[in-house]
């Protein structure tokens, strides 16, 4: 039989999607679920970008257009970037794409070669591993562990560097830790990434998804707007996730590489979507910081409650809407407690080891249900931890 290339056994799936397949056969079967494991807001779009997308279709805005993203669009992410991180590219520097997924596909086609190693968070994002791999090179983890408040060990990625690393992938905040790297892990990663002329893929995601002071790129460090992409979109921050909108930010040699896989594959991103995507930047009913707040209810929520549970401890993230939960002390592997919060009291999170080895003893849950919900789900998870409080007691 004619063959699948090889390039395809390299790559993994998202665990989440397991869990989500399993929670609805439960839900159609009759049980009620509490959904705590896509990463997916529980909001919509503000009404005036509904608008927006409704004008651009309705006056014909449906047409090809610039591989790179429509002009007014780049310009206004090259503003906003000014305005919310201090970023300072130009518009020649921005590449529209259909989601961040594939800005961050686009940005490792384009500097990523076969043998290289790539360095990336342990837990982390579990597409930078596997599409490194589909790219023929070696993914290289760092730890990010709760000894050291889920921030890089730069002595441990100072050891992992050899001649054949190329590029550091993070993610601040990070998903599924909620860690916002730290002023001194990200001048430490630039010196480092300067020392050993290395590309640094900065996934900024959940830049706006912060909960305290004001967000860090490592873009503005010295010498580093040369050597860093940035990968951000509207699928978290602006509540966009199906309208499948990002963008990547980098020097202008590396856009133009880009801009040829867009035009190998996909063409360009849809129009209309990019006509409403400027409505969201501005942000004239200020949803973004009311939907942060909302966020930062349910963290306070929601940490402060597992942290009742016996058995489970977890620190509280500075960023993104994920609660990172250690339950090595209730003596159940995190796969068993998956199972046993879904099927028992039918809470759905995701076992950790689906973001990386250091994953293993920890639970992600999603801050995307009203804070009503995740009571009720903090209440169904005491319910059901006698199953293993006498454990914890020991
Ligand atoms: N990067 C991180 C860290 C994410 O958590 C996600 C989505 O969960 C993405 C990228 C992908 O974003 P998009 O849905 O815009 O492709």
């Amino acid at each position: 039989m004619a063959r699948i290339a090889s390039r395809i056994a390299e790559l993994t799936g998202e665990g989440a999607l397991a869990v989500f397949t399993r929670a609805k056969e439960l839900e159609r079967a009759g049980r009620s679920i509490i959904h705590l494991e896509l990463g997916e807001p529980d909001f919509h779009p503000a009404a005036p970008v509904v608008k927006a997308v409704q004008e651009a279709v309705a006056t014909g805005r449906d047409r090809y257009v610039s591989t790179r993203g429509i002009p007014p669009l780049r310009e206004a992410i090259a503003e906003y970037l000014r305005r919310t991180r201090r970023v300072k590219a130009a518009t020649e520097n921005v590449i529209v794409a259909p989601g961040c997924k594939m800005a961050l596909a686009m940005a490792m086609m384009a500097l990523i070669e076969p043998g290289d190693e790539v360095l990336y968070p342990d837990p982390g994002f579990p597409i930078y591993p596997s599409f490194t791999r589909g790219l023929g090179a070696r993914a290289v983890p760092f730890g990010l562990v709760e000894k050291n408040a889920f921030q890089p060990d730069l002595d441990e990625i100072r050891k992992k560097i050899t001649p054949r690393t190329t590029t550091l992938i993070f993610n601040s905040p990070n998903n599924p830790t909620g860690t916002v790297f730290s002023g001194e892990a990200l001048r430490e990663i630039a010196e480092l990434a300067k020392k050993h002329d290395l590309w640094v893929v900065a996934d900024e995601i959940y830049a706006r998804i912060l909960f305290g002071g004001e967000y860090e790129s490592i873009w503005r460090l010295p010498g580093m707007a040369e050597r860093t992409v940035i990968i951000d979109g509207f699928s978290k921050s602006f509540a966009m996730t199906g309208w499948r909108l990002g963008y990547a930010v980098a020097p202008k040699h590396v856009i133009d590489a880009m801009d040829l896989v867009v035009l190998n594959t996909f063409t360009c991103t849809a129009e209309f979507t990019q006509v409403a995507a400027i409505e969201a930047l501005n942000d004239s009913t200020r949803a973004v910081p009311a939907m942060v707040g909302e966020y930062r209810r349910r963290r306070d929520l929601f940490v402060q409650g597992l942290n009742c549970v016996p058995g489970f401890r977890c620190q509280t993230p500075g960023g993104a809407f994920y609660a990172w939960v250690n339950i090595e002390d209730t003596g159940l592997a995190a796969e068993e407690m998956q199972k046993l919060l879904l099927e028992e009291v039918g809470v759905a999170g995701i076992a950790g080891a689906a973001f990386g080895a250091n994953g293993k003893n920890y639970l992600r849950f999603s801050l995307v249900s009203a804070a009503s919900l995740l009571q009720e789900a903090l209440e169904r998870i005491r319910h059901v931890s006698v199953k293993w409080s006498a454990a914890v007691a020991r």
